[in-house]
């Protein structure tokens, strides 16, 4: 009974294939993933590695708040035949992003509204990104209360972000960033987050917690993550790993964890 990264690129890896990061995850403890897609060109990619080690490997698909402008209806009719695969765990990784805002906000917001409205229709959990943007977020997930399930991957938000995903029926996942020195109203919210509610994700290659801070994260990674959520909660790791276990049980269904 291993730990499951929730969320990890494994298509992104630098200087290391899926293959090999799995082996290095493995002999850390990390048994299940869930590898995310974020535009078109990546889906065929993340389909086809989680085919080849599902059920240790499932995936989501989704487009990205960046790409937010280049959603159309061959992209949302791509979406619409591939979620209901089983390797398909997910929709994500769908939100908003104000800190690069990479797309214009409108368009992000429909992509958003449009992918929310599949995952609901297809009754899948979501994968939301949210940067710099708690307000449209909250309110847009409004619009979908009731019919909502998943997780803000990466959580970096507000406690009130927190409370209003919570009370919308979505869990947090956090990152690496939650060890990061200047993270310190962000561990407020990991204390906040009730220990059913709450996940542990790589969000690899990027944000490699600390110690391994400055390299290139992968999903092995995840246990320090894990040390950190462990130590502000006052649990050991197994309570831990425990309790994330059963989380992602509830929230990703078709995880088909034990
Ligand atoms: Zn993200
Ligand atoms: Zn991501």
């Amino acid at each position: 009974m291993g730990w499951i990264d929730v969320h990890t690129h494994l298509n992104f890896l630098k200087d290391k294939s899926p293959e090999e990061a799995l082996i290095e995850a493995r002999a850390a403890g990390v048994s299940r993933f869930i590898t995310i897609g974020t535009e078109p060109a990546d889906h065929p990619v993340v389909l086809s590695i989680a085919q080849k080690y599902f059920p240790e490997v499932a995936c989501s698909l989704g487009i990205h708040p960046h790409e937010g402008k280049v959603y159309s209806d061959e992209i949302h009719q791509f979406l619409e035949a591939n979620v209901d695969r089983r390797e398909v765990v997910a929709v994500g990784e769908i939100g908003l992003d104000y800190h690069y805002d990479n797309s214009p906000r409108d368009e992000q917001k429909d992509a958003f509204r449009k992918q929310l409205d599949l995952a609901a229709r297809h009754t899948l959990p979501i994968e939301i990104h949210t940067r710099d943007a708690d307000e449209d977020t909250v309110e847009i997930l409004k619009e979908f209360r009731g019919r909502l399930s998943g997780i803000i991957h990466c959580f970096t938000g507000t406690q009130w972000l927190a409370e209003n995903a919570l009370d919308l029926g979505l869990d947090i996942s956090f990152s690496g960033v939650i060890t990061f020195k200047n993270a310190g109203d962000l561990r407020e919210v990991v204390k906040y987050v009730p220990l059913d509610r709450l996940h542990v994700e790589t969000d690899a290659p990027f944000l490699a917690p600390i110690p391994m801070r400055g390299k290139s994260n992968v999903p092995a990674y995840v246990v320090h993550t894990a040390q950190a959520v462990a130590d502000l909660k006052g649990i050991d790791l197994e309570t831990l790993k425990a309790a994330t276990r059963a989380n992602a049980r509830r929230t990703f269904p078709k995880l088909q964890l034990d």
